[in-house]
């Protein structure tokens, strides 16, 4: 056996092994790894991601849907092989609250962004909850707890590559509609930190974050326990790349406008400024690969980013009755539309009840492009106009007084 051989055979391990068992030093995050493993397995899903980006690249980033109050519902399956891994619901509340101040920019050590970069802090408008009601409507915690036997569960995949953590029959957790709910699994991942899929990067059983649990919530660990590898997932989850992009040189970066390009990323806690291609490094936000204390924004760019995410291919998860009380959680959505598929239109938006009439409504492409919206307040009966589009899926928002809702519509010729 010579030294060639050894390198080749590791290589042969890193892609087609399994995830950490050859990795022995510790990896903040493997998100860019899992995602092409899983695209490569996946062709169907590779072409649709591919639409995605162009269409993404193709559309204007300020017809971007913005709403004051975007409630995302999230499920946290623990799934543990023993009681240290089982942690508790307060550690999990303490993550939902650490998202919660990051995501609106309400996070206390804000105030250490340096003056360059201040302007650009930016309050995403998303908020998260844990749900209250199960895919069948059930009440529920939001938590849902499955004991393994396999340890370093997260780190394991089964026949066809399915990763254990994801199913029953594999000693993990069925994920739940990942449509609907941020599915966020903690388990012992090894030495790594956590992974995310973005939109179309995984197949539905397996379209979640995944964090080790060290590292979920406040927790005791030194450079990793503010919680912010949940938050940094959770960006992947939406979208956002990595700040220098996913080449370590200054050609590549992460297609957001206002962060400077970077070479690569930073680790433990620099002092401001360092300075790679060209300009000053903004290596303090969440993207980024520093300790949890000295990460702390995420920029105008990136909120954009990630409400075209929720605008188009995570659509359905503004759809978030179900992190309210159980009383308001029950109601509909009080209008009806139709036809659905529709041919040449109009398309009609009807209110249930004459009480609740629609206020507004928005009609979007799938890459988050505003293409119309209505006029008049308080209706009955809305008409939207749609002979002139091309057959495709659209997502159309709708407010009434009690509600507001997000539908897809089907349009074929
Ligand atoms: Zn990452």
């Amino acid at each position: 056996m010579n030294w060639k051989w050894i390198i080749f055979h590791l290589k042969l391990c890193l892609l087609f092994g399994g995830l950490s068992i050859h990795v022995n030093a510790q990896q903040r995050c493997i998100s860019n790894e899992m995602m092409e493993k899983s695209l490569n397995k996946n062709p169907s899903l590779k072409a649709q991601r591919h639409i995605w980006v162009q269409q993404l690249a193709e559309g204007s980033e300020h017809s971007f849907h913005e709403r004051a109050n975007i409630i995302i519902p999230v499920v946290v399956h623990v799934v543990f092989f023993n009681e240290e891994q089982n942690i508790s619901d307060e550690q999990i509340q303490s993550q939902i609250d650490r998202l919660n101040q990051d995501f609106s920019a309400s996070n206390a050590d804000l105030e250490n962004v340096p003056n360059l970069f201040k302007p650009l802090i930016a309050n995403t408008g998303i908020q998260f909850c844990l749900a209250n009601r199960d895919p069948n409507g059930n009440p529920a915690s939001g938590i849902v707890r499955t004991p393994t036997s396999l340890d370093r569960i997260g780190t394991r995949s089964g026949s066809g590559g399915r990763r254990n953590v994801f199913y029953e029959d594999l000693e993990g957790s069925e994920i739940w509609d990942s449509e609907k709910y941020l599915n966020i699994y903690v388990c012992d991942l090894g030495d790594i930190g956590g992974y995310a899929s973005a939109p179309f990067t995984a197949i539905p059983q397996e379209d979640a974050v995944v964090i080790n649990f060290k590292y979920f919530g406040i927790n005791n660990h030194p450079q990793f326990g503010l919680g912010r590898v949940c938050t940094h997932e959770v960006g992947h989850f939406f979208d956002l790349n990595h700040i220098w992009g996913s080449k370590t040189d200054c050609g590549d970066d992460d297609e957001i406008v206002d962060t400077p390009r970077q070479m690569g990323p930073y680790f433990g806690c620099p002092g401001h400024p360092q300075s790679s291609c060209g300009s000053e490094d903004l290596f303090m936000n969440y993207m980024d690969y520093v300790d949890d204390s000295c990460m702390m924004m995420f920029t105008g760019g990136q909120k954009l980013r990630m409400l075209s995410a929720l605008s188009s291919p995570r659509y359905m998860l503004l759809n978030a009755t179900i992190c309210n009380n159980p009383d308001t959680a029950m109601l509909e959505s009080g209008v009806t539309i139709f036809p659905n598929p529709v041919n040449n239109g109009p398309l009609i938006v009807q209110s249930n009840d004459r009480n609740n009439l629609i206020q507004s409504w928005e009609l979007y492409a799938v890459n988050g492009k505003l293409i119309s919206s209505s006029s008049s307040k308080d209706t009955f009966i809305a008409a939207i106009e749609i002979a002139h589009l091309p057959s495709s899926f659209y997502i159309l928002h709708i407010k009434t007084i009690q509600s507001s809702s997000v539908h897809k519509i089907l349009k074929s010729n």
